[in-house]
């Protein structure tokens, strides 16, 4: 088991949803926080100021981690700020649902770019600091539509399980430099991104989950935890948190 207590944590999207509820939960365990974001200023500052109300320390930074000079600069305020970076969650992500032959090149392009391409960013930003951890962690969030698909999901599912390949071959150069690198699979969780869907298409996915229910971000939240602090021999993995919904 790892003590958190002295180590940084990047959450990029760490402003809202899932992001937020793994900014929060590592903050509980004494992680200090970099909370990215890209757009919504007021729902980051709202996180930093739940961590600091609990005891603990965040700041708040932006950047698009699709652009690698913004992603650049995401790093260098995290070492400037904290001085040292151990685990870089990459949360952050989009969808553009819409079948493929609505699907335009821009669509396709902003999806696999916010999703996939960021996480070339924001690793080869990252590397050289969690080479210097004695605990490296990287986790990417991908998700259940990585592993099966989904309708007029063609660019979100390519970026997805674009994750969990590039998560299995960084696990393999990383495994003896004491850097994990896992990905998290979650299925249907309770946030905007869920909220957005027609009330009818969430109906459906609720009588198809073993569990009849959505997830909550917290529960993404304690899985992202458990590999930080009790993950020193798992790497490589995809960790499913669905309801059963895929086996
Ligand atoms: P969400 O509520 O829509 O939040 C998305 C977060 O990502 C926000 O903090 C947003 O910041 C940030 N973001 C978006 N574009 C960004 C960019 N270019 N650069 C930096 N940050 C950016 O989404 P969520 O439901 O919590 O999803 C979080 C992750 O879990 C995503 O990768 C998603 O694909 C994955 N996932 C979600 C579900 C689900 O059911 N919700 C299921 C499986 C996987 P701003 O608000 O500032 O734009």
């Amino acid at each position: 088991m790892i003590e958190l207590a002295d180590k940084v944590a990047i959450v990029t999207g760490g402003s809202r949803g899932i992001g937020s509820a793994i900014s929060t939960e590592l903050a509980k365990s004494g992680v200090k926080v970099v909370v990215n974001y890209h757009s919504d200023v007021e729902s980051a500052k709202k996180v930093v100021a739940e961590v600091k109300a609990a005891g603990g320390e965040a700041i708040a930074v932006q950047a698009d981690v699709s652009n690698s000079e913004d992603v650049l600069s995401l790093i260098e305020q995290t070492i400037n700020h904290f001085g040292q970076l151990d685990i870089l969650v990459n949360n952050a992500g989009i969808t553009k649902d819409k079948t493929f032959r609505k699907l335009s090149q821009d669509d396709w392009h902003q999806v696999i770019n916010v999703n996939l391409n960021s996480v070339y960013n924001t690793i080869s930003s990252a590397l050289p600091h969690l080479l210097e951890s004695d605990a490296g962690r990287i986790i990417n969030i991908s998700s259940i539509i990585g592993q099966t698909g989904g309708f007029g999901q063609t660019n979100y599912s390519a970026a997805k399980a674009g994750l969990i390949g590039y998560t299995k071959s960084l696990a393999l150069e990383l495994a003896r430099k004491q850097v994990t690198v896992n990905a998290v699979c979650p299925g249907f969780i309770e946030t905007e991104m869920v909220q957005e869907m027609p009330d009818k298409v969430r109906e459906q996915i609720i009588a198809s989950v073993p569990v009849q229910r959505l997830g909550q971000a917290n529960e993404i939240a304690r899985s992202v935890l458990f590999l930080c602090r009790d993950g020193e021999y798992i790497t490589g993995q995809q960790l499913n948190i669905n309801g059963g919904l895929y086996m």
